[in-house]
């Protein structure tokens, strides 16, 4: 892969965001001979402090688009082998065997992730950083589309798009279904190297574990998200999706009181890396793109609660279905475009807009008084069943 800043020929698709989704399609499309630039806001690519779940529906996916990519990104995950589960008060539910271990369920740092599809990109997809999208300008219909950046030179591609997540601007033109729907909940995510926090005090685990501690309508957890990284994330209640001034002060404050590593593990995060975000989705549309040359992909195109734990998931077999159906059209043919283009957009909206629907419930429910209770019950039965 190479970096650019130089005014490139017209593309044959731009992506806008490096994010799991742009970057796993530019892989999907440069694989079948596509001319792929990916166009990135950010200045540098840096870690951020979360993690998140990959199972085997993702890696599947992954290993569609390259298995070498699918076990790249394998290696650098963890799979559970604990499990905790725990009132804020201390008192402890379940502390056993993940139902998760020996599965292909894994945890694994998002930079972990990005970073693993970035270095492994084709040569010939270029990626340009410090390029935030502002504009973009499709007709006439036979000339390429005209991409504007924030401060950079415009730049062309034949088909484009959006995987520029949940904000994104390119569904605002083509959607233009206004902001993202706040569903009430904050979140913040940190992550740290496990060595600053070892040893570890019971009932606590040392390595390969997930640790939940659930009541009062909040939920924090803590994971090993690949080789000597733990992450951890907190969600709570909050009216309004505004960020504080401190995320530090916030979220010390939010789990005030709780068993004291939550207090330990958030004061030994670096607190610029702590992300401080509301939880947004959106109602399922029926169209995404322009209905011709333009579409959405992942966070884009079907934000979705993380209770399901399958916003990756889903970016992956966006990208899957784009690159397969795009596999055998001439990017100039604009009606075959447009054709392939519809088909994707309908064949994943029929899969995404259900589990829109279900991650919002489970997303709710996440925050009842009885989740504890639940997710207690939901461990015995799935270690259980394993165990037969
Ligand atoms: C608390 C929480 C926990 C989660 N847990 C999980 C989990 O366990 N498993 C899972 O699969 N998913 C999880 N997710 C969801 C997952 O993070 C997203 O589904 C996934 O990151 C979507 O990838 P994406 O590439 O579509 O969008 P994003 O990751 O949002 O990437 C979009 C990219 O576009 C860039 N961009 C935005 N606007 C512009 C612009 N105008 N110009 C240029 N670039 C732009 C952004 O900088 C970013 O790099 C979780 C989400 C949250 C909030």
């Amino acid at each position: 892969m190479t970096q650019s800043s130089a005014n490139a020929a017209t593309l044959d698709i731009a992506i806008i965001g490096a994010g799991p989704g742009g970057l796993s399609a530019a892989h999907a499309l440069a694989n079948r001979g596509f001319s792929v630039g990916v166009f990135e806001q950010a200045q540098v690519l840096r870690p951020i402090g979360a993690a998140l779940g990959l199972a085997e529906q993702g890696y599947a996916a992954l290993g569609d688009i390259s298995p070498t990519l699918s076990k790249q990104v394998q290696a650098r995950a963890t799979n559970p082998q604990q499990q905790l589960l725990m009132r804020p008060s201390g008192e402890i539910l379940f502390a056993d065997e993940s139902p998760m271990a020996g599965t292909s369920f894994t945890w694994l740092g998002w930079f972990n992730l990005q970073s693993c599809l970035y270095e492994m990109l084709p040569d010939s997809v270029k990626l340009y950083l410090k390029h935030s999208l502002i504009h973009f300008e499709s007709e006439p219909l036979d000339a390429p589309i005209r991409l504007t950046f924030q401060d950079q030179p415009d730049q062309f591609a034949r088909i484009l798009v959006g995987a520029d997540g949940y904000r994104s601007v390119v569904r605002n033109k083509t959607v233009g279904d206004g902001p993202p729907l706040y569903t009430g909940t904050m979140t913040w995510r940190g992550s740290l190297p496990r060595q600053a926090l070892s040893p570890l005090a019971a009932p606590f685990i040392e390595g390969a574990g997930f640790q939940l501690i659930v009541g009062q309508q909040k939920n924090f957890w803590m994971m090993d998200a690949g080789a000597e990284q733990i992450a951890w994330g907190g969600t709570a209640p909050q009216v309004s999706p505004e960020k504080s001034e401190s995320a530090l002060e916030t979220v010390l404050q939010v789990f005030e009181g709780w068993p004291p590593i939550v207090q330990k593990m958030i004061l030994t995060t670096d607190p610029m890396s702590i992300i401080e975000t509301g939880v947004f989705d959106r109602e399922p549309v029926p169209q995404w793109g322009d209905g011709q040359r333009i579409t959405l992909l992942g966070d884009a195109a079907h934000p979705i609660r993380p209770a399901l734990g399958m916003g990756t998931t889903l970016a992956f077999q966006d990208a899957v279905t784009l690159a397969g159906l795009l596999e055998d059209v001439t990017m100039t043919d604009i009606p075959s475009v447009s054709d392939a283009l519809m088909q994707y957009e309908q064949q994943r909206i029929e899969i995404t807009a259900p589990l829109q629907k279900k991650a919002r419930e489970q997303g709710l429910a996440s925050h009842s008084d009885d989740q504890a209770d639940r997710l207690k019950m939901g461990f015995e039965a799935a270690l259980a069943s394993r165990r037969k």
